[in-house]
């Protein structure tokens, strides 16, 4: 159904309510928010700078492959279901998503390994293999996971925290949960193996947070598998994103891709639209962000005389971690290698310590090796594997030479890949290229190269975090990975119905 007949998708009638949003940001973040201000009878523009929509998941076509550049992970799937209710649309219909078993392999150092999920004795029969005297205390860990994820996510997580009278209302409770320690902190108090300490407190890390000073809140993320199972996009992330872009199509949201957004307009303190890089005016009584915060505040409101958000406020926020991805291919299979393996370091916390503290990347890094074909065996041509592999790196605030250090890393990864998961991968390898935090900082306009905004801290999150409705002009709300709830896919989702909750309860939608 298109604008031109007149018909509100929403209700499949009426008349369309005229006022106009733009959201800044194809990310699922800007996706989820756009559909759904659609959805309450917006005109509503999506502006991405990018060719495709998907942000972090963008899709890279090489040498006969199709890479997805970020998320694979589709944890609360019924986030997306949700997406195509509201058109009254089926997002199975569109597109599958298939369980993964394992969910994760776990490999540490040591040689040993532990599979994780999806059969709950299976993972306690490999956690009492590894260490039985944990077996207890992971249970109690996994019980306490869910504490946190039944306060923080199912209660708080849609929840608009721009009032600090939310936090001081669910603040004792978030301390009686202990979201004052660490999520490795909170593993230590329940398991004494330092491998499984590892293996249940790396989750920070997947959304840029160091696991020894990211609250344990975190923790809900073990819960959060659990409840759904780990999924993936048949035809990959990518395949997810085209069907995403496909309904915010036939709902009437005009989606303009390439296109950058230079600055927010206002005047007497409330957002009158958007001027675009090439000097063109959208008028728009509603923003949403989906930029990062940070490089909104910093340079999108130039004109605007900012309360909270300072450059130096901002300057001493801690930035999450960059990544450096080396997608590959090889002319063979590794049918033994599952969907999601972690590759321990050697040493776990002082490669910590380095990315986090000392600026410095590890010499023998973790990696996180993603095979696709391992879900979906059509995932690469017959006969071949299309790969990536990550790890975590220092962002953009280190003293790091990219130009140089990248070529070091890579030949490090493919090294410790071929000693470990993939042997003889140099024999196999067809086609490789990689992305650093400098590429973050210039295709998405990261801060710092940061891949996932900033640091998921206790003082970095809820009432802390960059606001859903901006602290600094009327009309401008946020969402995706620097604001309330947070980094990854299931967060950046949640934030467009904080931001769809606020609006209603502003009165400016129905
Ligand atoms: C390699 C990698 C793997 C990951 N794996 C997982 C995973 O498996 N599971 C999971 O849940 N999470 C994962 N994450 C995290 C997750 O991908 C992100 O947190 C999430 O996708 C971010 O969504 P977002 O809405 O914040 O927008 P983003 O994806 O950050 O998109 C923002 C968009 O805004 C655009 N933009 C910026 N400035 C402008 C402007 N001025 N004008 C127009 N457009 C602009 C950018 O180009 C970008 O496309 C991963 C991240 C990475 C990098």
């Amino acid at each position: 159904m298109s604008q031109a007949d007149g018909l509100d998708p929403a209700t499949g009638g009426g008349t369309t309510n005229s006022s106009q949003a733009v959201v800044i940001g194809g990310g699922f973040g800007g996706i989820a928010a756009a559909l759904r201000l659609r959805a309450r009878g917006l005109e509503v523009t999506l502006v991405e700078r990018l060719d495709r929509l998907g942000g972090r998941a963008q899709v890279y076509e090489r040498d006969g492959l199709r890479f997805d550049a970020g998320p694979t992970v589709i944890t609360a799937p019924w986030l997306f279901d949700e997406l195509f209710a509201l058109f009254g649309r089926s997002r199975a219909e569109r597109v599958s998503f298939l369980p993964v078993s394992p969910w994760y392999r776990i490999r540490f150092d040591d040689g040993s390994h532990l599979d994780y999920g999806p059969d709950r004795e299976a993972t306690e029969a490999a956690i009492a293999q590894l260490a039985p005297d944990d077996l207890a205390g992971y249970r109690r860990f996994a019980a306490h996971a869910r504490r946190f994820y039944d306060t923080a996510f199912q209660r708080l997580g849609a929840q608009p925290f721009h009032r600090l009278t939310t936090l001081l209302r669910y603040g004792p409770r978030l301390l009686w949960l202990q979201a004052f320690r660490s999520v490795y902190g909170l593993a230590a108090r329940y398991m004494a193996d330092e491998r499984l300490r590892q293996a249940f407190s790396l989750q920070p890390l997947l959304i840029g947070g160091n696991p020894r000073s990211t609250t344990a809140i975190y923790s809900l993320i073990h819960e959060l598998e659990n409840q759904a199972g780990v999924c993936f996009a048949k035809g990959g992330t990518g395949a997810l994103v085209d069907a995403l872009d496909e309904l915010l199509r036939e709902v009437g949201v005009t989606v303009r891709t390439g296109q950058t957004v230079a600055r927010i307009e206002a005047s007497d303190g409330s957002t009158t639209g958007v001027t675009l890089a090439n000097g063109e005016h959208l008028p728009a009584s509603v923003v949403v962000g989906d930029a990062d915060p940070a490089h909104v505040h910093k340079y999108m409101l130039a004109t605007t005389r900012r309360r909270r958000w300072s450059d130096r406020r901002l300057d001493r926020l801690h930035y999450a971690i960059g990544l450096y991805v080396l997608y590959f291919a090889t002319d063979c299979r590794y049918p033994d290698v599952a969907h999601h393996t972690i590759q321990m370091g050697p040493d776990y916390h002082d490669e910590l310590d380095g990315i986090f503290k000392r600026g410095e990347r590890a010499d023998v890094p973790s990696l996180y090796l993603h095979r696709p074909t391992a879900t979906d065996p059509t995932a690469a041509p017959e006969g071949r594997d299309g790969f990536y592999v990550l790890a975590a790196v220092p962002n953009l605030t280190a003293d790091i030479d990219w130009a140089t250090e990248a070529p070091r890393l890579k030949e490090a990864v493919i090294n410790r890949l071929a000693a470990t998961l993939l042997p003889d991968l140099r024999e196999h390898l067809i086609t490789a290229f990689h992305v650093t935090p400098e590429d973050f900082g210039r295709d998405y306009l990261a801060v710092h190269g940061s891949a996932f905004s900033i640091q998921p801290l206790f003082r970095q999150s809820a009432w802390f975090r960059f606001h859903n409705r901006s602290e600094e002009l009327n009309g401008l709300y946020f969402v995706g990975a620097g604001t309330h709830p947070g980094a990854g896919v299931p967060g950046v989702v949640t934030s467009a119905k904080v931001v769809e909750s606020l609006l209603v309860a502003e009165g400016v939608v129905p």
